[in-house]
Protein backbone atom coordinates (compact mmCIF):
# COMPACT_ATOMS: atom_id res chain seq x y z
CA UNK A 1 0.00 0.00 0.00
CA UNK A 2 1.42 3.57 -1.00
CA UNK A 3 1.30 5.56 1.67
CA UNK A 4 -0.59 8.80 1.56
CA UNK A 5 1.40 11.73 0.99
CA UNK A 6 1.64 13.96 4.06
CA UNK A 7 -0.74 17.65 4.23
CA UNK A 8 1.07 20.13 2.86
CA UNK A 9 2.23 22.27 5.76
CA UNK A 10 1.17 26.12 5.43
CA UNK A 11 2.70 29.16 7.54
CA UNK A 12 -0.26 30.19 9.79
CA UNK A 13 -1.69 33.04 8.54
CA UNK A 14 -1.66 35.87 10.88
CA UNK A 15 -4.83 36.81 12.15
CA UNK A 16 -6.25 40.07 11.40
CA UNK A 17 -8.11 41.50 13.94
CA UNK A 18 -11.79 42.10 13.16
CA UNK A 19 -12.86 46.01 13.12
CA UNK A 20 -14.86 46.53 16.14
CA UNK A 21 -18.39 47.54 15.28
CA UNK A 22 -17.98 51.06 16.94
CA UNK A 23 -15.51 52.22 14.85
CA UNK A 24 -17.26 51.15 11.93
CA UNK A 25 -20.39 53.34 13.12
CA UNK A 26 -17.95 56.22 13.81
CA UNK A 27 -16.41 55.63 10.16
CA UNK A 28 -20.55 56.15 9.09
CA UNK A 29 -21.20 59.27 11.02
CA UNK A 30 -22.80 62.15 8.80
CA UNK A 31 -20.27 64.88 7.97
CA UNK A 32 -22.39 67.02 5.52
CA UNK A 33 -25.22 69.13 6.96
CA UNK A 34 -27.58 69.04 4.00
CA UNK A 35 -27.22 65.00 4.26
CA UNK A 36 -28.25 65.50 7.62
CA UNK A 37 -30.82 67.76 7.06
CA UNK A 38 -32.38 65.68 4.09
CA UNK A 39 -32.43 62.20 6.45
CA UNK A 40 -34.72 64.63 9.12
CA UNK A 41 -36.77 65.86 6.19
CA UNK A 42 -35.88 69.40 6.15
CA UNK A 43 -34.55 71.64 3.37
CA UNK A 44 -31.48 73.83 4.20
CA UNK A 45 -32.96 77.21 2.37
CA UNK A 46 -36.29 76.67 2.77
CA UNK A 47 -36.20 76.10 6.25
CA UNK A 48 -34.91 79.33 7.41
CA UNK A 49 -32.32 77.57 9.58
CA UNK A 50 -29.30 79.94 8.50
CA UNK A 51 -27.20 76.91 7.66
CA UNK A 52 -23.32 77.80 7.53
CA UNK A 53 -20.99 76.51 4.91
CA UNK A 54 -17.97 78.26 6.49
CA UNK A 55 -18.80 77.54 10.05
CA UNK A 56 -18.66 73.81 8.84
CA UNK A 57 -15.01 74.41 7.04
CA UNK A 58 -13.99 76.13 9.95
CA UNK A 59 -14.98 73.16 12.47
CA UNK A 60 -16.79 70.15 10.51
CA UNK A 61 -20.31 68.70 11.34
CA UNK A 62 -19.81 64.64 12.77
CA UNK A 63 -23.18 62.67 13.91
CA UNK A 64 -23.23 59.37 14.46
CA UNK A 65 -26.42 58.03 12.65
CA UNK A 66 -27.60 56.44 15.69
CA UNK A 67 -28.14 60.15 17.49
CA UNK A 68 -30.08 61.61 14.45
CA UNK A 69 -32.32 58.28 14.81
CA UNK A 70 -32.67 60.21 18.06
CA UNK A 71 -33.95 63.70 16.46
CA UNK A 72 -37.65 64.69 15.25
CA UNK A 73 -38.31 63.98 11.78
CA UNK A 74 -39.27 67.48 10.02
CA UNK A 75 -38.80 69.73 13.53
CA UNK A 76 -36.04 72.39 12.86
CA UNK A 77 -35.99 72.92 16.32
CA UNK A 78 -35.54 69.98 17.78
CA UNK A 79 -32.56 69.84 20.65
CA UNK A 80 -30.08 67.43 19.44
CA UNK A 81 -30.08 68.96 15.68
CA UNK A 82 -29.63 72.57 17.16
CA UNK A 83 -26.52 70.76 18.75
CA UNK A 84 -24.64 70.01 16.15
CA UNK A 85 -26.08 71.70 13.25
CA UNK A 86 -23.35 74.88 11.64
CA UNK A 87 -25.09 78.26 11.72
CA UNK A 88 -24.41 81.70 10.37
CA UNK A 89 -24.78 82.74 14.24
CA UNK A 90 -21.07 81.12 14.55
CA UNK A 91 -19.27 83.15 12.49
CA UNK A 92 -20.64 86.34 13.89
CA UNK A 93 -17.45 87.64 16.20
CA UNK A 94 -19.04 88.20 19.29
CA UNK A 95 -16.81 90.64 22.53
CA UNK A 96 -16.04 88.23 25.35
CA UNK A 97 -16.04 85.63 23.36
CA UNK A 98 -12.62 84.02 22.66
CA UNK A 99 -10.99 80.88 21.24
CA UNK A 100 -9.51 79.68 24.40
CA UNK A 101 -12.57 80.73 26.81
CA UNK A 102 -11.47 78.67 30.32
CA UNK A 103 -7.72 79.66 29.86
CA UNK A 104 -6.45 75.78 28.94
CA UNK A 105 -3.43 77.32 27.73
CA UNK A 106 -2.21 79.07 30.66
CA UNK A 107 -2.78 76.33 32.58
CA UNK A 108 -0.44 73.52 30.44
CA UNK A 109 1.98 71.52 32.46
CA UNK A 110 3.63 69.12 30.23
CA UNK A 111 2.25 67.73 26.65
CA UNK A 112 -1.15 67.27 26.90
CA UNK A 113 -1.23 67.78 30.71
CA UNK A 114 -3.34 70.79 31.69
CA UNK A 115 -3.25 71.56 35.78
CA UNK A 116 -6.20 73.76 36.86
CA UNK A 117 -7.20 72.31 40.41
CA UNK A 118 -5.67 71.10 43.54
CA UNK A 119 -4.93 67.12 43.02
CA UNK A 120 -5.93 66.77 39.73
CA UNK A 121 -4.39 67.07 36.38
CA UNK A 122 -6.58 66.19 33.74
CA UNK A 123 -5.14 64.50 30.25
CA UNK A 124 -6.23 65.82 26.91
CA UNK A 125 -6.04 62.26 25.63
CA UNK A 126 -7.00 62.28 22.16
CA UNK A 127 -8.54 65.69 20.22
CA UNK A 128 -11.27 62.85 18.42
CA UNK A 129 -14.77 62.82 19.13
CA UNK A 130 -17.55 60.87 17.55
CA UNK A 131 -20.34 64.42 17.57
CA UNK A 132 -18.96 67.53 17.38
CA UNK A 133 -21.15 70.08 19.58
CA UNK A 134 -21.19 73.40 18.37
CA UNK A 135 -20.60 75.18 21.73
CA UNK A 136 -17.88 72.96 22.96
CA UNK A 137 -15.55 74.93 24.86
CA UNK A 138 -12.35 73.27 23.00
CA UNK A 139 -13.52 74.07 19.83
CA UNK A 140 -10.38 75.97 18.74
CA UNK A 141 -7.80 73.78 20.80
CA UNK A 142 -4.36 73.17 19.24
CA UNK A 143 -5.34 69.60 19.02
CA UNK A 144 -2.27 68.63 16.90
CA UNK A 145 0.08 69.87 19.03
CA UNK A 146 -1.74 69.65 22.83
CA UNK A 147 -2.55 65.63 22.30
CA UNK A 148 -0.97 63.31 24.60
CA UNK A 149 -1.42 59.76 22.59
CA UNK A 150 0.04 61.99 19.32
CA UNK A 151 3.22 63.12 21.42
CA UNK A 152 3.46 58.79 23.22
CA UNK A 153 2.08 58.58 26.25
CA UNK A 154 5.46 59.42 28.09
CA UNK A 155 5.68 63.05 28.51
CA UNK A 156 2.77 62.86 30.08
CA UNK A 157 2.67 59.90 32.24
CA UNK A 158 6.11 61.65 33.20
CA UNK A 159 4.50 64.98 34.24
CA UNK A 160 1.95 63.14 36.48
CA UNK A 161 4.43 61.10 37.78
CA UNK A 162 6.99 63.95 38.81
CA UNK A 163 4.14 65.80 41.12
CA UNK A 164 2.87 63.72 44.18
CA UNK A 165 0.38 66.12 45.01
CA UNK A 166 -1.60 64.78 41.98
CA UNK A 167 -4.37 62.08 43.26
CA UNK A 168 -6.71 61.94 40.38
CA UNK A 169 -6.21 61.97 36.83
CA UNK A 170 -9.13 63.06 34.12
CA UNK A 171 -8.97 61.92 30.83
CA UNK A 172 -10.45 64.21 28.51
CA UNK A 173 -10.16 65.34 24.66
CA UNK A 174 -11.48 65.00 22.48
CA UNK A 175 -13.16 62.36 23.71
CA UNK A 176 -11.06 59.88 25.17
CA UNK A 177 -13.17 56.85 24.72
CA UNK A 178 -12.58 57.61 20.62
CA UNK A 179 -9.38 55.80 21.38
CA UNK A 180 -9.56 52.40 20.44
CA UNK A 181 -9.23 49.97 23.69
CA UNK A 182 -5.47 48.57 22.82
CA UNK A 183 -4.32 52.27 23.48
CA UNK A 184 -6.19 53.05 26.41
CA UNK A 185 -4.84 50.28 28.25
CA UNK A 186 -1.18 51.45 27.16
CA UNK A 187 -1.65 54.45 28.72
CA UNK A 188 -3.39 52.98 32.29
CA UNK A 189 -0.57 50.23 32.15
CA UNK A 190 1.75 53.57 32.34
CA UNK A 191 -0.08 55.40 35.00
CA UNK A 192 -0.62 52.24 36.92
CA UNK A 193 3.24 52.91 37.89
CA UNK A 194 2.78 56.40 39.47
CA UNK A 195 1.65 55.16 43.47
CA UNK A 196 0.52 58.82 44.01
CA UNK A 197 -2.73 58.18 41.96
CA UNK A 198 -5.75 57.06 43.91
CA UNK A 199 -8.84 57.84 41.53
CA UNK A 200 -9.27 57.98 37.96
CA UNK A 201 -12.28 60.04 35.93
CA UNK A 202 -12.96 59.42 32.72
CA UNK A 203 -14.88 62.46 30.42
CA UNK A 204 -16.42 61.10 28.01
CA UNK A 205 -19.80 61.65 25.59
CA UNK A 206 -19.22 58.38 23.88
CA UNK A 207 -21.87 56.21 25.52
CA UNK A 208 -24.75 58.49 25.13
CA UNK A 209 -24.06 59.84 21.27
CA UNK A 210 -22.87 56.33 20.36
CA UNK A 211 -23.15 53.59 22.70
CA UNK A 212 -21.72 50.60 20.85
CA UNK A 213 -18.61 51.76 22.37
CA UNK A 214 -18.77 50.25 25.08
CA UNK A 215 -18.10 47.12 24.14
CA UNK A 216 -16.88 43.89 25.45
CA UNK A 217 -12.96 44.66 24.82
CA UNK A 218 -13.91 48.33 26.76
CA UNK A 219 -15.91 46.39 29.44
CA UNK A 220 -13.15 44.40 30.43
CA UNK A 221 -10.14 47.45 30.19
CA UNK A 222 -12.48 48.86 32.93
CA UNK A 223 -13.17 46.65 34.96
CA UNK A 224 -9.39 45.51 35.39
CA UNK A 225 -8.61 49.37 36.30
CA UNK A 226 -6.56 49.47 40.03
CA UNK A 227 -8.51 52.54 40.91
CA UNK A 228 -12.31 53.96 41.47
CA UNK A 229 -13.68 55.03 38.03
CA UNK A 230 -15.65 57.70 37.83
CA UNK A 231 -16.98 58.67 34.45
CA UNK A 232 -18.85 61.66 33.87
CA UNK A 233 -21.03 61.70 30.90
CA UNK A 234 -22.45 64.51 28.84
CA UNK A 235 -26.00 64.60 28.04
CA UNK A 236 -27.78 67.73 27.66
CA UNK A 237 -31.47 66.46 26.92
CA UNK A 238 -33.94 63.80 27.90
CA UNK A 239 -33.98 62.65 24.38
CA UNK A 240 -30.29 61.46 24.04
CA UNK A 241 -31.53 58.52 26.24
CA UNK A 242 -32.70 55.45 24.34
CA UNK A 243 -32.62 51.92 24.74
CA UNK A 244 -29.12 51.57 23.10
CA UNK A 245 -27.95 54.15 25.80
CA UNK A 246 -29.92 52.61 28.62
CA UNK A 247 -27.95 49.22 28.01
CA UNK A 248 -24.81 50.59 27.60
CA UNK A 249 -25.03 52.69 30.93
CA UNK A 250 -26.07 49.81 32.37
CA UNK A 251 -22.84 48.13 31.32
CA UNK A 252 -20.61 50.55 32.74
CA UNK A 253 -22.26 50.60 36.10
CA UNK A 254 -22.36 46.71 36.03
CA UNK A 255 -18.03 47.21 35.46
CA UNK A 256 -18.37 49.25 38.70
CA UNK A 257 -17.99 53.04 37.20
CA UNK A 258 -19.74 55.52 39.08
CA UNK A 259 -22.14 57.60 36.29
CA UNK A 260 -22.48 61.57 36.69
CA UNK A 261 -23.59 63.59 33.87
CA UNK A 262 -22.16 67.18 33.47
CA UNK A 263 -24.36 69.24 30.94
CA UNK A 264 -24.32 72.25 29.43
CA UNK A 265 -27.67 75.19 29.82
CA UNK A 266 -27.65 76.18 25.88
CA UNK A 267 -30.62 78.56 24.62
CA UNK A 268 -32.92 76.44 22.30
CA UNK A 269 -32.09 73.00 23.75
CA UNK A 270 -32.52 72.83 27.70
CA UNK A 271 -33.49 76.51 28.68
CA UNK A 272 -36.67 75.13 30.80
CA UNK A 273 -37.40 73.87 33.63
CA UNK A 274 -39.76 71.02 32.16
CA UNK A 275 -36.41 70.23 29.87
CA UNK A 276 -33.72 70.45 33.02
CA UNK A 277 -36.39 68.25 34.73
CA UNK A 278 -36.70 65.66 32.37
CA UNK A 279 -32.90 65.30 31.56
CA UNK A 280 -32.32 64.89 35.32
CA UNK A 281 -34.85 62.27 35.66
CA UNK A 282 -34.18 60.29 32.52
CA UNK A 283 -30.69 60.21 32.98
CA UNK A 284 -31.86 58.35 36.86
CA UNK A 285 -33.63 56.28 35.26
CA UNK A 286 -30.30 55.22 33.42
CA UNK A 287 -28.56 55.33 36.35
CA UNK A 288 -26.65 58.72 36.11
CA UNK A 289 -26.27 61.32 39.12
CA UNK A 290 -26.71 64.79 37.43
CA UNK A 291 -23.32 66.23 38.32
CA UNK A 292 -22.83 69.81 36.86
CA UNK A 293 -24.80 72.51 34.92
CA UNK A 294 -22.49 74.48 33.41
CA UNK A 295 -23.12 77.97 32.10
CA UNK A 296 -21.32 77.77 28.53
CA UNK A 297 -18.12 78.75 28.30
CA UNK A 298 -17.51 81.78 26.27
CA UNK A 299 -15.89 80.26 23.06
CA UNK A 300 -16.10 81.76 19.68
CA UNK A 301 -18.80 80.73 17.49
CA UNK A 302 -21.29 80.09 20.35
CA UNK A 303 -22.80 83.01 21.68
CA UNK A 304 -26.13 82.10 20.16
CA UNK A 305 -26.47 79.20 22.95
CA UNK A 306 -26.11 81.94 25.95
CA UNK A 307 -28.28 82.24 28.33
CA UNK A 308 -27.86 84.76 31.09
CA UNK A 309 -27.08 84.63 34.66
CA UNK A 310 -30.69 85.90 35.41
CA UNK A 311 -32.84 83.48 33.65
CA UNK A 312 -30.16 80.31 34.83
CA UNK A 313 -30.51 81.16 38.57
CA UNK A 314 -34.10 81.47 37.92
CA UNK A 315 -34.71 77.90 36.20
CA UNK A 316 -32.30 76.61 38.69
CA UNK A 317 -34.34 77.60 41.45
CA UNK A 318 -37.55 76.63 39.68
CA UNK A 319 -35.56 73.06 39.34
CA UNK A 320 -34.70 72.48 43.25
CA UNK A 321 -38.22 73.56 43.93
CA UNK A 322 -39.60 70.74 42.22
CA UNK A 323 -37.00 67.76 42.27
CA UNK A 324 -35.33 65.78 44.56
CA UNK A 325 -32.51 67.47 45.84
CA UNK A 326 -29.95 64.80 44.55
CA UNK A 327 -31.20 65.09 41.22
CA UNK A 328 -30.76 69.19 40.84
CA UNK A 329 -27.08 69.50 39.46
CA UNK A 330 -24.51 72.42 40.56
CA UNK A 331 -24.87 75.56 38.76
CA UNK A 332 -21.58 76.15 37.79
CA UNK A 333 -18.97 78.24 35.45
CA UNK A 334 -15.43 77.78 34.11
CA UNK A 335 -13.81 80.75 35.52
CA UNK A 336 -9.85 80.82 34.10
CA UNK A 337 -7.87 81.13 37.24
CA UNK A 338 -10.58 79.87 39.96
CA UNK A 339 -9.40 76.80 41.98
CA UNK A 340 -12.56 75.08 41.38
CA UNK A 341 -15.91 75.42 39.09
CA UNK A 342 -17.51 78.88 40.38
CA UNK A 343 -21.04 78.10 41.61
CA UNK A 344 -23.56 80.88 40.65
CA UNK A 345 -25.29 82.12 43.65
CA UNK A 346 -28.71 83.93 44.02
CA UNK A 347 -28.07 87.44 44.95
S1 LIG B 1 -17.92 65.55 22.71
FE1 LIG B 1 -17.12 67.04 24.21
S2 LIG B 1 -15.07 67.54 23.48
FE2 LIG B 1 -16.17 66.57 21.76
S3 LIG B 1 -17.08 68.27 20.59
FE3 LIG B 1 -18.63 67.57 22.07
S4 LIG B 1 -18.33 68.90 23.86
FE4 LIG B 1 -16.46 69.05 22.60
Amino acid sequence: MIPAAPAPQHAPVPATPPTPRWQQLWRDAVRDPRELLAQLGLDAVAGGLGLSDDAAVQFPLRVPQGFIARMRHGDPHDPLLRQVLPLDAEMQPMPGFSLDAVGDGAAKAGHGVIRKYRGRALLIATGSCAIHCRYCFRRHFPYAEETAAAAGWRDAVDAIAADAGIDEVILSGGDPWSLATPKLAELTDALAQVPHLKRLRIHTRLPVVLPERVDEALLAWLSALPWPVTVVLHANHANEFDPAVDAALARLRGAGALLLNQAVLLRGVNDSVDALAALSERGHAAGVLPYYLHQLDRVQGSAHFEVPDDVALQLHRELAARLSGYLVPKLVREVAGDPGKRPLTYA
